[in-house]
């Protein structure tokens, strides 16, 4: 299906779809409603062209209908259960089948060999385990492949690095902010962790940028590779990197992608930006139809080198949820994180404090100095000020350089870069 003729895959998804779309329908009394309100049938979706007849399920109805409300399956038939981080309110529940897990193992499976992995591979997962949908998901995809898993979970850096050195591993899954954390841990216990065997960082669960890329690949002497996927709709393996590092192939067969305006909902032109909405085709437990990701990407239908015909999206670097607001200017937390990696006398970490002060809104960022840096620091500070204010068309209240180390590192989960204090 990675390279099949895209005639062939649309039958594919046509197929599969009006299982998908039946299923939801008589299984699900939140869709039977949608339906119903909108005067369709399962019969009016005959194909993935079809789908626009019907409304986008959003996060509020995972949390309308907490916690099993949008299930298809009884919990007779239900295997596992995870849950997604949600940051306010109560976490998003979401059940699979064991053909759901297979499902997914064969998806993730997929994403490591486009990775460049193989069977004869050690990956070692420092995803988080449990009600998380990383650590147990690429798991799960790790065995599928054959290759070996050491499933290591979250946390415990020094460990980590043992644990490359003395298995050898040749992959690592975590987070980008973990990933240049354990270069700096092994920096510390005296390792070169560019001598170790270690060549493929599978990251994702936060966005990352092109330098923090670069920044990753350079320091770790590896190829940093960008997986994609959500727990409403799966967990990881949704998409992920192929070796050309061009775009993330979404495995179409399973899960159908469309772009829309995030404002008004209309579907985008090919090849222009906008919030990806993602159908599941091959879910039994927990069918989502026309799903809001909160994703800001474009897709790419273009044949890739590697030879793989399904879509490439690009890879997520901000969050329709997580647009910064300040004074009227609007960016993307990934704009600062841009601007910190082009200056080599700064640490790749920073942290965003939104204040409201006297009816104004402050904003405040802080970066670390390089471990090494003697320069000076109104010099650094002003040229720092001055690339912000270019890129951000706003330029910051303040700007703190602190030392080397002192901004919290996260060794277990998401790394929180934002601080709106406002409104508190
Ligand atoms: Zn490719």
């Amino acid at each position: 299906m990675e390279t099949a003729p895209r005639s062939e895959l649309r039958e594919v998804q046509d197929e599969r779809l009006q299982k998908t779309v039946q299923n939801a329908y008589e299984n699900v009394e939140f869709y039977r409603e949608v339906f119903d309100e909108h005067g369709l049938t399962p019969d009016d979706i005959e194909s993935v062209e079809d789908l626009s007849k019907l409304p986008f399920t959003t996060k509020e109805d995972f949390r309308d209908h907490y916690p099993t409300g949008m299930f298809a399956r009884e919990m007779d038939d239900v295997v596992r259960i995870h849950a997604s981080s949600g940051t306010t309110g109560k976490p998003k529940i979401v059940g699979y089948t064991q053909d759901d897990l297979d499902v997914w193992s064969k998806a993730v499976a997929r994403c490591l060999v486009a990775s460049g992995l193989g069977p004869d591979d050690v990956v070692q997962n420092a995803y988080g385990y449990g009600l998380f949908t990383g650590g147990l998901g690429l798991h799960q995809g790790i065995e599928e492949l054959g290759a070996t898993v050491i499933p290591i979970g979250g946390g415990n850096t020094q460990r980590q690095v043992e644990m490359l050195a003395d298995l050898g591993s040749d992959a690592i899954s975590c987070t980008p902010s973990y990933a240049l954390y354990l270069a700096e841990v092994a920096d510390d216990m005296g390792y070169d962790i560019k001598d170790l065997p270690l060549r493929v960082v599978i990251f994702g669960a936060e966005p990352c940028t092109e330098p923090m890329r670069e920044e990753i690949e350079e320091r770790l002497g590896v190829k940093g590779i960008d997986i994609y996927g959500l727990s409403e709709i799966v967990g990881p393996g949704v998409s992920i990197e192929c070796e050309e590092q061009n775009g993330l192939h979404i495995w179409e067969d399973y899960f159908y992608p469309e772009v829309v305006d995030p404002n008004t909902g209309d579907p985008v032109e090919e090849g222009e930006e906008g919030e990806l909405v993602l159908t599941t085709l091959a879910k039994d437990a927990l069918p989502v139809l026309r799903y809001r990701t909160g994703d800001l990407t474009t897709l790419n239908y273009d044949t890739c080198e590697c030879g793989r015909t399904c879509v490439r999206m690009d890879n997520i670097t901000g969050r329709a949820d997580d647009l910064i607001i300040v004074r009227g200017v609007n960016f993307y937390p990934s704009e600062v994180e841009s601007v910190v990696l082009e200056f080599d006398e700064i640490a790749p970490h920073y942290r965003i404090d939104i204040r409201r002060e006297d009816n104004l809104d402050k904003l405040e960022i802080t970066v670390e100095l390089a471990e090494d840096f003697d320069g000076s620091r109104s010099d650094l500070t002003s040229r720092i000020q001055k690339r912000l204010s270019n890129v951000l068309s706003f330029t910051p209240d303040k700007l703190d350089l602190v030392e080397y180390g002192n901004i919290a590192r996260t060794e277990v989960g998401k790394v929180q870069r934002v601080y709106d204090h406002r409104g508190q």
